[in-house]
């Protein structure tokens, strides 16, 4: 209080003090906030740069400049050249140098005209802030207080570097890495003295002198800076010599247009205007363009996209967003953003989450039969059944039926819970929505979260350590900008046992008839992949891995429109197998065998063994898991001593019955799966007088009726023969009927057994089969009536 009180007092005696401090802090405050707010508000180019610097990509900024923002840092060259043309005091001034203004007020003075300046490159940094202001005293005042303002609060690097950043060097080409790019095709740090020198010429009076233009003086003052640099000992002799003899930069070239479809998804990603130093490999993005646009020619599909990626980082590497050249037919389109049909891609993840759970070992026998589940039918691509397959081999060959047969098993919702928990993020309704159709293309993915997912998968194997087993996190998706954080990285729901088989059944060892010729992709053995055809032709999908990378490839029509003779196998995958080949050549995946065990199985069903079961085998499954329900397929049967007939202690001699292990499939299983495989027996018919409830339930064909009978046929309006419908009645109401027309599966019924068909004409012979394998068969010829 006292000490105020004394303050007050000599502020009431000393008023002229007191108004000047005021003044003084007025004056400080006005300096302080003499800048504008944002030094400058240029729009600027987006930057697309690869993982070492380089330019993959820029285009020219809103305001129709090649203007690109500032990196912060400038190359020494820049600095030497620069300070040396320009002013030469940069490092020791304030901002203003008292000692150039007074010669050039001398010059010009004796002179009697403005011969020459006193700028330093802070004033011009001012300058080039206060943009087309008139050169009036008061604007002159205020840049120089500005360049003051600008040396008190930025350091002389940040001022270097702002000006590289705004300098104009001709045309509409602003800032050093601009004009590298536009002038020398390359980047500011990677230019020659010669290069450099030539290019810190230009901010000086960018209008009258600039590559293409007034070469002959451009040539003067390159070699009068080089000379100065070598007189400042900046320059040895042999350096200056071979600066010279270097050619004048060219007329502004066209910037590089790498990764063009990353560059609109770095955009889209909110990284207009700014520099973007990407995971790409401009290299490899250069070969995988050129692959892509060489094997787009061969194909019927106008779109064609790729993404190569690392394993481990989850970088991509490559990405090629739309078939490179394309100027028609959706170029524009992003291809891995958009979503589409999945096709059978997303199968792998099924197999891969029945094993973890400890619902399936992996070569055990699925069933490959007729199918329907409420109003859906699955088919496979071939039309066929197989009766039963291992279900590695389902997997490889991509057979649609048993693979929705497991799905009814694993459940809809659970699997479309670990999709989206793997990282698949377009799964967006409801598991009833999509019903057991999700694991044959009824759900849309992108090719990006394709990538990102299978990049998982094989990651969860090669960064399996058994010390940390409940740590290992990693579920990430795939990114391009270089060190971004890799954020929430999760455990997988699949552990690295049950990837393992998964990529083991997804090696080229077995694959479906169509796609004969994978032989020849020479890298197939060293990578697990897949196809996927969408419905109608629509999509195309390859995507492989191996413990080093992930290559996806997407081929089909922008706008979701069929193409004719589309296939993933055939459309897609030469080009991914083509992509491999620039790859270094890599081992396959190291078994993570403290995550596996061996499991005894029934060497034919793939299922722990019976007593019944023959040979036993033993099979990789994820470890500690559920306990396998044992092998059903096998049965020990009692034979007479021929072996011929089956009997049973009530009408045989026991001490002659002999014991045999027998394998024996469902009958709608067996009968498609004998047709495939000549040794498979049928049990045995009983011994006379042995068969215990034989011939409780029967089949009776009601039409036609008769062995040899003769069906008439009409024939409809138009001349076609109309179809004939065959019926059949069954003592057991539970039964399926499974019709086969002369070898071939035709249908099933329930209840009613009743199937129209349209036979050719001659001879025919249908067969029923039920449920319990019992089958009826007749002959019959087909006559189509006359007119
Ligand atoms: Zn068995």
């Amino acid at each position: 209080m006292d000490y105020l009180q004394r303050l007050g007092a000599w502020a009431v005696a000393n008023p002229r003090a007191v108004a000047l401090l005021a003044f003084a802090m007025f004056v400080w405050v006005a300096f302080a906030n003499c800048l504008p707010s944002k030094l400058f508000e240029d729009s600027t180019c987006t930057v697309l740069l690869d993982r070492e610097g380089r330019l993959l990509c820029a285009t020219i900024a809103d305001d129709g400049q090649y203007r690109f923002p500032a990196s912060g840092k400038v190359p020494e060259r820049f600095e030497a050249c620069i300070c040396t043309y320009e002013d030469r005091y940069f490092r020791y001034h304030f901002g203003v140098n008292p000692v150039s203004v007074a010669s050039a007020l001398r010059t010009n003075y004796r002179e009697g005209r403005i011969v020459r300046g006193a700028s330093t490159i802070t004033m011009q940094l001012a300058r080039l802030m206060h943009k087309n202001a008139p050169r009036t005293f008061g604007n002159k005042l205020l840049e120089v207080l500005w360049a003051v303002r600008l040396e008190v609060g930025l350091s002389k690097d940040s001022i270097l570097s702002l000006y590289a950043a705004h300098a104009p060097f001709g045309g509409n080409v602003v800032g050093l890495d601009a004009a590298a790019w536009r002038y020398y095709s390359t980047s500011a740090e990677e230019l020659t003295w010669g290069q450099m020198a030539a290019l810190c010429v230009l901010p000086n009076s960018p209008s009258i002198i600039y590559p293409g233009r007034n070469g002959e003086r451009l040539r003067r003052k390159r070699d009068q800076l080089l000379h100065r640099l070598f007189v400042r000992s900046l320059l040895d002799s042999s350096e200056l010599e071979l600066a010279l003899a270097e050619p004048l930069p060219e007329p502004a070239a066209a910037l590089p247009q790498l990764a063009k479809h990353l560059y609109t998804r770095a955009i889209r990603d909110g990284k207009r205007g700014k520099t973007v130093t990407t995971t790409i490999d401009r290299r490899l993005q250069q070969l995988v363009e050129k692959v892509v646009a060489e094997s787009a020619t061969t194909i019927a599909a106008p779109n064609v996209s790729a993404i190569v990626a690392s394993i481990r980082s989850g970088e991509v590497l490559a990405y090629v967003g739309n078939t490179p050249g394309l100027s028609s037919h959706g170029a524009y389109v992003d291809i891995p953003s958009s979503v589409r049909s999945s096709a059978s891609v997303i199968k792998p993840f099924l197999y891969a989450a029945m094993l973890e759970d400890g619902l399936l070992l992996p070569n055990e026998l699925v069933l490959d039969v007729p199918t329907k589940i409420g109003n859906f039918a699955p088919q496979n691509a071939s039309r066929n059944f197989s009766g039963v397959v291992p279900a590695s081999r389902a997997l490889a060959q991509s057979l649609n039926v048993p693979i929705v047969r497991m799905l009814r098993v694993y459940g809809v919702k659970l699997f479309l819970d670990l999709l989206r928990a793997e990282g698949f993020t377009t799964f967006t309704r409801s598991a009833d929505y999509y019903g057991l159709s999700l694991i044959l293309g009824g759900g849309e993915i992108s090719l990006w979260d394709l990538a990102g997912a299978y990049a998982t998968l094989a990651r969860t194997v090669v960064m399996y350590n058994p010390q940390q087993q409940g740590a290992l996190r990693t579920v990430f998706p795939l990114h391009y900008v270089l060190k971004d954080s890799v954020p929430n990285a999760a455990q997988s729901l699949l552990g690295a046992g049950a990837s393992y088989l998964t990529l083991q059944a997804l090696r080229a060892v077995s694959r479906p008839v169509e796609e004969q010729g994978w032989q020849f992709f020479s890298s197939s053995r060293s990578v697990a992949w897949k196809t996927g055809t969408s419905f109608g032709g629509r999509d195309a999908w390859t995507v492989g891995v191996n413990p080093e990378y992930v290559i996806a490839v997407w081929a089909g029509n922008h706008d979701g429109s069929s193409v004719a003779g589309l296939s993933g196998v055939r459309t897609a995958a030469p080009i991914m197998f083509n992509l491999w080949s620039l790859l270094p050549h890599s081992q396959w995946f190291a078994a993570p065998v403290e995550d596996l065990e061996r499991v005894p199985v029934c060497a034919v069903s793939g299922r722990p063994p019976s007593e019944a079961c023959g040979e036993v085998d033993t099979v990789y499954a994820p470890a500690h898991r559920a306990i396998y329900a044992p092998c059903p397929y096998h049965r020990i049967v009692h034979l007479d001593s021929t072996g011929r007939w089956r009997v049973d202690a009530s009408c045989y001699p026991a001490s002659a019955i002999l014991h045999r292990s027998w394998f024996i499939l469902p009958p709608a299983a067996a009968w498609f799966y004998s047709r495939t495989h000549s040794r498979y027996d049928p049990l045995p018919p009983y011994l006379d007088g042995c068969a215990m409830d034989a011939g409780n339930r029967s089949m009776q064909f009601i039409y036609p009726r008769e062995n040899a009978a003769v069906v008439s046929v009409p024939r409809d309006l138009d001349g076609q023969p109309s179809s004939v419908v065959f019926s059949l009645a069954h003592t057991d109401a539970q039964q399926i009927v499974y019709w086969h027309l002369d070898g071939e599966y035709v249908g099933m019924t329930s209840v009613f057994h009743q199937l129209a068909l349209q036979p050719n004409e001659g001879k025919h012979e249908l067969v029923v089969v039920d449920g319990d394998g019992q089958r009826a068969s007749i002959r019959f010829t087909v006559r189509y009536r006359a007119k």
